[in-house]
């Protein structure tokens, strides 16, 4: 349920309003708009006298929400959110652009990465320290080490660093060492592990799930969300259809469809979609024309010999290259890069 107030309510009317439905067991979230203030009721709705609550000062209209995720929802935030990293800001303008290799390997190579992207224009770098991989013989990634090689790269670099984690056990070393923190595909739906994250106050990248669907994919924020951590980024790395040709199926119409939903920042990977580094550039463009807030692109200095997605990764001449058209396109766009 929301509560629309009219344009100029006051404060005190917005007070009386929130405080009436906190009164009957809700949690009433508040968002100030432009043009007027919404409140969102969120948990057992059906006690409310709606009659009796429109008739507050201020109010507008009451609304029924019966979409199942709600402080994910437009209604609930008409604003699109801004999220804080570092002093860095992803969902305004200026597209965010995160990059680095798949797995970090070494500290050669992850400082060397970051330089180069950043020199390049990226401003997030991301590389992998525990990896979820198919199988259990391929590389794990560097774990704890890894992490303190993101932290060094960041040291020398002053780029925010973002990173996947995998395991509950691990939410305060990360939350002590990583600036955002990844929820993989793979664990989209790991709801413990979402609960976890929601308890830290941490910006948190969430990967759509292999087979999921939008709603589920947004209901998996409204798992963050819920346990009080507003931070969240939605990030659309392809999906599994019947096609084998690219490694998953980018779907860009899911990005036009979220960004009405939700009014969280929405980024793209086509790194992880398309499975093929020169796919990237034209389906990142297209990301860009469907209203993405960002990119994720893989960087490794040397794709042939990369520990884990060599196929999909750009070199950081590549990038560079990428980087400029991507400028280009985004300015169409009236978005900055
Ligand atoms: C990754 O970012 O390296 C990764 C494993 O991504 P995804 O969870 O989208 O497969
Ligand atoms: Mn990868």
């Amino acid at each position: 349920m929301i509560v629309i107030m009219k344009h100029g309510a006051s404060e005190q009317e917005i007070r009386v309003v929130a405080h009436a439905l906190r009164e009957q067991g809700l949690k009433a979230d508040i968002s100030l708009g432009d043009n007027h203030a919404v409140i969102g009721a969120v948990g057992d709705v059906s006690v409310l006298d709606v009659d009796k609550l429109s008739m507050l000062g201020g109010v507008e209209r009451v609304m029924k929400v019966s979409e199942p995720y709600k402080r994910a929802n437009r209604k609930f935030h008409p604003q699109d959110t801004v999220i804080r990293a570092r002093g860095l800001e992803i969902g305004g303008k200026k597209l965010c652009v995160m990059a680095g290799p798949c797995s970090v390997e070494d500290a050669e190579q992850i400082s060397g990465i970051a330089r180069a992207v950043r020199e390049s224009g990226a401003s997030v770098l991301r590389g992998g320290a525990y990896k979820p991989r198919t199988s259990p013989y391929a590389f794990q990634g560097l774990e704890k080490e890894g992490l303190e090689l993101l932290a060094r790269a960041r040291e020398q670099t002053g780029m925010p660093v973002v990173t996947e984690i995998t395991d509950t056990r691990h939410v305060e070393m990360f939350e002590m060492t990583v600036d955002v923190l990844q929820i993989g595909a793979r664990n989209m739906q790991n709801f413990q592990l979402l609960k976890e994250v929601g308890a830290t106050r941490k910006p948190i990248l969430l990967k759509r799930g292999l087979s999921n669907t939008i709603e589920e994919w947004l209901m998996s924020a409204e798992y963050i969300m819920s346990r009080g951590n507003p931070n969240v980024i939605l990030c659309e790395r392809g999906i599994r259809t019947f096609e084998t040709f690219t490694r998953n199926t980018l779907d860009l119409s899911a990005v036009v469809a979220v960004k009405s939903l939700c009014h969280l920042p929405v980024v793209v990977d086509p790194s992880h979609a398309t499975g093929r580094s020169w796919m990237v550039e034209k389906l990142a463009c297209a990301a860009i024309a469907a209203g993405a807030d960002g990119l994720i692109v893989e960087v490794h200095n040397d794709p042939p010999n990369a520990r884990s997605d060599g196929p999909q990764s750009l070199t950081p001449g590549q990038f560079d290259q990428f980087m400029q058209k991507a400028r280009g396109f985004a300015a169409l766009m009236d978005r900055e890069l």
